[in-house]
C-alpha cells in the first residue's frame, strides 16, 4: 500500500549523507517527500504546502544538518508539527454541559454518521459521566431516520423524546426543551435533519433551530473519509450555523486521516471526537499522536 514515510526518507538520506554534511538542498529535497507523503493521506495541497514550509524553516538549521540520523531528526520535526496543528485549545472530549439541561445541536449532512455519533455520545456522557441524557431526532422528512434514533435510544438505555407526528423542527426542539427542563435532564441532544448536500433550506432550519436552543455545543458530524469534502462541509456549516467542533467519523476505515490536518488548518476548528466503527461504544476523543502516526505512515 503506502510507502511509510520513514523508510521513504532513509531512502533519500542514504543517499545524501554519503556526501558529508546536508545542505538546505538536500532538506529541500526530503521534504519533497513528506509533501508526497502528506498529499498521500489526503491532505489538501495548499494546506501540504504551508505545512512544508513550516517545517522547512526548523528543519534547515545545523542541529538537523549536522546530525547523523537527518532522516529521522526530520521525521520528528515533521511528527511534532503535525501534532502541534492538530491540537486544538483544552480537552476535546470535555463538552460544555454545566447549567442542565445543556442543549447539544448536532449537524451533519445525510450519511456522515449523524445519528449514530450522537447516540454514541449520549452513551458516553451516560456512562462516563452519569448524566441523564434525552435525544430528539428532528429529521421531520426521514421518518426512518426518527425511528433509527429510539432504536438506538432503546439499545443504549437513553431516552429519546416521543415523536409527534406533524411537528417541525422547532417545535420539536422547543419540546425537547420543555421536557429536559420538567424531566431533569441533564443534557439534550437535537439531532437535526442531514441532506446529501447543503442547500438553503438545510442551513435555514438548522438556524432555526439553533436559535431556539441556544445549544452550549454544535458539533458537526462529517465522514472521515471524504476528504476535501468534509473540510468544505465544515466551512460551510462553521460560516452559516456556528460549529463548536468537528466529530470525524469512519476514521476505522481505509483512509490516512489527512482530512484532519486539512480540517485544523482551513477551519480553525477543533476536531474532538473520531467514530470508529458502526458499534455504539466505537468513538473517542480525537488524539492529535494517532491521527500523525497515520498520516505519516
Ligand atoms: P446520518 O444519516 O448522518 O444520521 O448517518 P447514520 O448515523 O445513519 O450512519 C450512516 C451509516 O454509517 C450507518 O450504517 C452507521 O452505522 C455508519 N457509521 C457511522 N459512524 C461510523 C464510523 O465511525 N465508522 C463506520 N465504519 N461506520 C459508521
Amino acid at each position: 500500500m503506502f510507502e511509510n514515510l520513514s523508510e521513504r526518507l532513509s531512502g533519500v538520506f542514504d543517499r545524501l549523507t554519503k556526501q558529508g554534511a546536508l545542505s538546505e538542498d538536500d532538506v529541500r529535497t526530503a521534504l519533497r517527500e513528506v509533501r508526497v507523503a502528506l498529499l498521500e493521506a489526503d491532505v489538501s495541497l495548499p494546506v501540504a504546502r504551508s505545512f512544508i514550509k513550516n517545517v522547512e524553516k526548523k528543519a534547515t538549521g545545523a542541529a538537523v544538518t549536522k546530525s547523523i540520523t537527518p532522516g529521522q531528526q526530520v521525521v520528528k520535526i515533521v511528527h511534532d508539527e503535525l501534532i502541534a496543528t492538530l491540537r486544538g485549545e483544552g480537552d476535546p472530549g470535555a463538552l460544555k454541559i454545566d447549567n442542565p439541561p445543556a442543549p447539544i445541536l448536532m449537524v451533519g449532512l445525510q450519511g456522515s454518521g449523524k445519528t449514530t455519533t450522537t447516540a454514541k455520545l449520549a452513551k458516553r456522557l451516560k456512562e462516563r459521566e452519569g448524566k441523564k441524557v434525552l435525544m430528539a431526532s428532528l429529521d421531520t422528512n426521514r421518518p426512518a431516520a426518527m425511528e433509527q434514533l429510539a432504536i438506538l435510544g432503546m439499545q443504549i438505555g437513553v431516552d429519546t423524546l416521543p415523536i409527534v407526528p406533524g411537528e417541525d423542527p422547532v417545535q420539536i426542539a422547543k419540546r425537547a426543551k420543555t421536557q429536559a427542563s420538567l424531566a431533569g435532564y441533564d443534557v439534550y441532544m437535537l439531532d437535526t435533519a442531514g441532506r446529501l448536500h447543503i442547500d438553503a433550506e438545510l442551513i435555514a432550519q438548522a438556524a432555526a433551530v439553533r436559535d431556539v436552543a441556544n445549544p452550549r455545543e454544535t458539533l458537526l458530524v462529517v465522514d472521515g473519509l471524504t476528504g476535501q469534502d468534509a473540510v468544505n462541509v465544515a466551512t460551510e456549516f462553521d460560516d452559516k450555523i456556528g460549529v463548536t467542533g468537528v466529530v470525524l467519523t469512519r476514521m476505522d476505515g481505509d483512509g490516512r486521516g489527512g482530512a484532519a490536518l486539512s480540517m485544523r488548518e482551513i477551519t480553525g476548528k477543533p476536531i474532538r471526537f473520531v467514530g470508529l466503527g458502526e458499534k455504539m461504544d466505537a468513538i473517542e476523543t480525537f488524539e492529535p499522536e494517532r491521527i500523525a502516526g497515520r498520516i505519516l505512515g
